[in-house]
């Protein structure tokens, strides 16, 4: 039976996990991952990692809940194999704190990560001005180990490599293609709902510092991570200036040290810029494309804004559902 040759488009989290995901499952399919950018220089490289799921407007919460479930299963399995380190993967336990007592005080997404509770007073003195938290037991997923190790899993699952700027899906010759572009949608599908969330951070020696500390507005975060802590950050909506602005790092310093004074000691290690791929819903579906006289089959997958790490896996097993459907339409006889 002749081979489905299916191109997956973007090599940040989103990408590498599809292209993975279909890899690996789909013996049949010749997988071929397509991107003009790779670690370390995607925007999923700047993200912290933290695994922390967020409601969309729009899409079924049984859908969320299985991307969230899904992810959580997958990055968790990673944590508790002997790849952990060398995937950057591992459990991280914190805080996230809140000035008013929000509306929902227990997200759909608390029984899926390993341990979700209310903060005790005693944990809640330590942060002046803060009238509730939630201690929460989650994962951290550092793409700078994480990506290089996900597209060694992905060539030894026969996968092929090719680094290229697509200018227009004409120039792919492939059955299936699976958009994965994040914020480059916009060009290439021409998407006007994606737009950039422009997010800077530091990262700083802490290694004292053991526990998350977020804000429930997810603009002030403490990250510890392997090697280094990250401290932001910042949330600017179609903000696309990618160069560090030294007013921010000042304000991202002054909010953090104000959580954990002693960061005002911590030596700045770095410092880096992303732009979050935004949407009002992340887009996992499948379209017809008129290419080069041929009906193709397209399958978005982008658009997951602060959320990408978190989500990655799960949307990714939504793809592999999506390219199995089109497969079987190619081949019945294969019936996957
Ligand atoms: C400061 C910051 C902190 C964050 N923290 C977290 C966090 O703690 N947890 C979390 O879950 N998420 C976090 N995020 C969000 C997360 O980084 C994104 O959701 C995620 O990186 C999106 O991944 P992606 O693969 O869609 O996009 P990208 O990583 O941007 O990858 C896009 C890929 O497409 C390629 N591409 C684009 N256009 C073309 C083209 N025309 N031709 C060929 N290739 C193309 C690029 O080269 C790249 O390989 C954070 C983001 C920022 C900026």
């Amino acid at each position: 039976m002749k081979r489905v040759r299916v191109a997956v488009v973007g090599a940040g989290v989103i990408g590498s996990s599809t292209a993975v995901c279909i890899a690996e499952a789909l013996p049949m399919c010749s997988v071929t991952l397509v991107a003009d950018k790779f670690s370390p220089d995607t925007t999923s490289d700047v993200a912290a990692g933290i695994f922390f799921p967020t409601e969309f407007p729009d899409v079924p919460l049984e859908r969320q809940r299985r991307w969230v479930m899904d992810s959580f299963d997958h990055l968790s399995a990673i944590a508790q194999s002997e790849h952990a380190a060398d995937a950057g993967v591992m459990l991280l336990s914190g805080w996230q704190i809140f000035k008013e007592v929000p509306a929902n005080k227990k997200p759909f997404w608390s029984n899926h990560v390993m341990s979700f509770r209310f903060m005790t007073e005693a944990e809640l003195k330590r942060f002046q001005g803060y009238k509730f938290g939630q201690a929460v037991t989650t994962l951290l997923c550092e793409c700078s180990s994480y990506l290089p190790w996900m597209e060694d899993r992905f060539r030894k699952a026969g996968g092929v490599v090719e680094s290229k700027k697509i200018s227009s899906l004409e120039e792919l010759n492939y059955d299936i293609i699976v958009n994965c572009v994040g914020l480059g949608s916009k060009t290439l599908v021409g998407d006007d709902e994606v737009y950039p969330i422009r997010g800077q951070i530091l990262k700083v020696e802490a290694p004292w510092l053991k526990h998350f500390i977020r804000c429930g507005d997810g603009l002030t975060y403490i990250f510890p991570g392997a090697r280094s802590i990250t401290v932001g950050g910042t949330r600017q909506q179609n903000d696309w200036r990618l160069e560090f602005d030294e007013d921010d790092a000042k304000s991202i310093l002054k909010r953090c040290s104000k959580l954990a004074p002693s960061l005002k000691r911590a030596k700045v290690l770095s410092q880096l810029v992303g732009l979050r791929p935004s949407r009002r819903n992340p887009r996992v579906e499948r379209e017809v494309v008129q290419i080069r006289g041929r009906r193709v089959p397209v399958i978005h997958n982008y658009g997951h804004g602060g959320w990408g790490v978190t989500l990655a896996w799960g949307t990714s097993v939504d793809v592999l559902g999506l390219v199995r459907q089109c497969v079987n339409e190619m081949q019945p006889q294969a019936k996957l």
